[in-house]
């Protein structure tokens, strides 16, 4: 098939910058849809792992380093691009700084604590490699709660119980 090199009459040099900016708020608000792969309650944009948005390109920081939902994040992200018209854009993906938790934004902490799973506490991620902090009963808000395992229903998450409504509960790891 020939591929037509008329230029795209959309590109008039002083109306561009308009129509860039209206592109960044369409790309801003698709991806604000993207459920994250593996706790559908947030979005990718909740999480923090997009970054930066620009008319031609987006930049994302996967969550985990080797977490198989980086994968599956990627994927999503181009289908609902592709699906809104916006083939063109490139996923860039930033490694540095490393995302941490810190990066979730109020409203992902609101919607991991209404899915059952802890958030990590606000700037834990900076100052602890450790879950030091007890974690917080996403049912009854007790912090009498303690760790089973490390692993909980995906190794990016750890296993914990509360002691007061002897409840288990996902926590996300602290990075
Ligand atoms: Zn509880």
């Amino acid at each position: 098939m020939l591929v037509s090199k008329t230029p795209n009459p959309l590109v008039i040099p002083d109306r561009a910058p308009r129509i860039r900016n209206d592109e960044i708020d369409l790309i801003a608000e698709i991806l604000r849809d993207v459920p994250d792969p593996e706790i559908p309650a947030v979005s990718v944009v909740d999480l923090g792992i997009v970054r930066d948005i620009r008319a031609d390109s987006v930049a994302i920081t996967p969550t985990y380093t080797g977490c198989p939902a980086t994968i599956a994040i990627e994927q999503s992200i181009r289908h609902a691009l592709d699906a809104a018209g916006f083939a063109h854009v490139r996923i860039e993906t930033t490694l540095s700084p490393p995302w941490s938790t810190d990066w979730i934004s109020d409203d992902g902490r609101e919607k991991l604590r209404a899915y059952g799973i802890a958030p990590p506490p606000r700037g834990s991620g900076s100052s602890s490699l450790k879950n030091e902090t007890p974690a917080e009963c996403p049912r009854c808000g007790s912090t009498q709660t303690e760790e089973i395992s490390r692993f909980g229903s995906t190794p990016c998450k750890a296993l914990w119980r509360c002691r007061a409504c002897a409840e288990p509960f996902d926590r996300f790891k602290c990075h």
